[in-house]
């Protein structure tokens, strides 16, 4: 398959400024980020291939190698390198570290999100396997009612901070240098209480319980984790909420264990039944379905019931139901 062009895939034209390529792949990699879209393969794929884009178009050397040769030019080891199997985030974090904080942005970029909450939820095997909906209290932050989450006292509104002027930021000038920093008066919002609200004490939020109703899909396994966009802590003075990850975790279950998409269980026969053969009833976790032993069967031999075992919520085929006999040669004595 022939490799895309690393100018096409930024969308940027041949003699793209450096600051173009760094906000057109911004733009990229907050639109594909795997975070913000879980489970979406296409996403990945575009985010590996900004990600590769930008690093050699980044990079003087790399750039003028890839001008002139194209795709030769630049070692693809090299290009790949943090990329395919490292971790996201960690040129994730560079960006968006840029983005979110030191000297860039105006008052609207400083404003600050709320916490992302945890919740962890213990759920039996039948919820987790035929999915459910479940109650939850999250002890959280939400908006102040009394000011709206402004932080303002009511019939007062922020005012434009007198210290940056509304801009969030102020220059220092610092020996031979000016540098930008966050305005230490509004702390870069470009707006100041004069009037704090009583009820939050100018904040703009308070701590409240939320009962939140959550819908389980079917076939999710502990370490799954459900995303509610929005429902985490609410901003200060208005900022954005964060979200909420529900954490599943599935309780141990007298009779199943589940690996993958199979579940394993016990049956005891009993010697007769091991000897002459026979059909036994045994457990599913849509009730009991009936199998049939040969003749002469050990101790331990494992019976699999196909398509009795787990729909997973990623796909894929559905599993099995293993069941392993054990012979009970005591029982006997209380038949
Ligand atoms: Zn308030
Ligand atoms: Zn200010």
């Amino acid at each position: 398959m022939a490799k895309k062009d690393y100018y096409e895939i930024l969308g940027v034209a041949r003699n793209a400024s450096e600051a173009d390529l760094k906000k057109a792949y911004r733009r990229l990699a907050m639109k594909y980020h795997p975070d913000r879209n879980p489970d979406d393969k296409e996403s990945v794929e575009r985010f590996k291939e900004a990600k590769e884009a930008y690093e050699v178009l980044s990079d003087a050397r790399k750039r003028a190698a890839y001008d002139q040769f194209g795709h030769a030019g630049v070692d693809p080891g090299a290009a790949a390198g943090a990329g395919a199997g490292g971790s996201f985030s960690d040129i994730f974090g560079d960006i968006f570290g840029d983005i979110f904080g030191g000297a860039r942005g105006g008052p609207q970029s400083r404003v600050r999100r709320g916490a992302d909450l945890r919740y962890n939820l213990d759920l039996s095997l039948e919820d987790a396997v035929h999915g459910t909906s479940v109650k939850i209290r999250v002890p959280t932050l939400v908006a102040c009612k009394s000011c709206e989450g402004s932080g303002a006292k009511k019939g007062t509104t922020p005012t434009t901070c007198p210290t940056c002027g509304g801009h969030g930021q102020v220059r220092m000038q610092q020996g031979f240098f000016s540098l930008q920093q966050a305005c230490p008066r509004c702390q870069g919002t470009g707006q100041v209480v004069s009037d704090p609200c009583r009820e939050c004490r100018g904040v703009g939020r308070v701590q409240e319980h939320k009962t939140l109703s959550v819908k389980i899909p079917a076939g999710v396994d502990t370490g799954d984790r459900i995303r509610l966009a929005g429902e985490g802590e609410v901003g200060e003075q208005g900022g954005p909420a964060g979200d909420l990850y529900v954490y599943v975790q599935v309780q141990q279950h007298p009779i199943f264990t589940r690996e993958e998409n199979n579940l394993y269980c016990e049956v005891p026969i009993s010697f007769v039944t091991a000897c002459l053969g026979g059909e036994l009833e045994v457990p599913t976790l849509d009730g009991r379905v009936k199998l049939k032993i040969a003749p002469e069967t050990q101790s331990g031999k494992l019976f699999r019931l196909r398509g009795k075992g787990v729909r997973s919520v990623h796909g894929g085929p559905v599993g099995d139901l293993l069941c392993r006999v054990v012979v009970e040669t005591t029982v006997a004595l209380y038949e």
